[in-house]
């Protein structure tokens, strides 16, 4: 079987920040199973909608922390949402220079949103940490189940030791094109066990461009690097991401 067989996995990707967003949706490539995560959960029925149509597509219902300090009345209609998803993202906790001011805020609404969770069963959650690690690992213990709720670890830039506790509650980590040029990124790709890898874009984010065809550039660079840093072949690296994917999500 050649590689191009295999689907591509892209577990963290804002099609909806492309600027003509609803054809972004239909010029995804079938080769690519993609989870199209929100910022807003006003953003939910479009999106809902789109993927709806898309067979290798799957929204997830988000509110990036970024966003808590500007539109925290969004939050509002979130449990109205809940149960029309299993994929959650993207949510978290950002204690970085610019937004720790509402860090209060968002470690508020973060658990919310893990109390939602904990009571239906099967949810995934695609999470932002930035200099909130610990803060992330004190809630999912505190505040989630393992039963039912698997974290997604998203462009993870924390400690080995702080990674060890996330695979100890069930996390698994998306890597990027980005991620695996720094050091950090090698490392820890080659640290975590193979059975808990994802890959992703968060396109736009990590691309000069807001053209869809940068989306299968990122990931067909991000197994590259995999392949080269698991010591496995790209055919290999495929099977082991679209597995762990398969896992988690039905449609891919
Ligand atoms: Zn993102």
């Amino acid at each position: 079987m050649n590689d191009k067989n295999i689907k591509l996995i892209d577990f963290h990707c804002h099609l909806d920040l492309c600027p003509e967003f609803t054809s972004a949706f239909n010029e995804i490539e079938q080769s690519i199973g993609v989870v199209a995560v929100t910022t807003t959960p006003l953003a939910w029925p479009v999106n809902r909608q789109k993927a709806q149509e898309s067979s290798n597509i799957v929204a997830a219902l988000g509110f990036h922390p970024q966003l808590v300090k500007s539109h925290k009345a969004d939050f509002g209609v979130f449990e109205k949402y809940i149960d029309q998803t299993s994929v959650i993202g993207e949510v978290g906790l950002d204690n970085s220079k610019n937004f720790k001011d509402s860090i209060n805020e968002q470690e508020e609404i973060f658990e919310t949103i893990l109390g939602f969770c904990k009571s239906r069963p099967g949810k995934i959650l695609s999470i932002h940490s930035l200099k909130a690690e610990s803060k992330v690992i004190g809630k999912l213990r505190d505040f989630s189940s393992q039963a039912t709720c698997t974290p997604v670890m998203h462009w993870f830039t924390g400690s080995m030791t702080q990674a060890k506790h996330l695979l100890d509650l069930g996390a698994y980590f998306s890597f990027n094109h980005k991620m695996l040029k720094s050091n950090k990124g090698k490392e820890l790709i080659s640290y975590l066990p193979k059975d808990r890898l994802l890959t992703e874009t968060d396109f736009p984010f990590t691309t000069n461009t807001s053209s869809i065809s940068a989306i299968y550039e990122s990931l067909t660079s991000t197994i590259t690097s995999s392949s080269y840093l698991l010591k496995i072949s790209e055919y290999d690296t495929r099977r082991v991401i679209l597995n762990n994917a398969s896992k988690l999500l039905s449609f891919v």
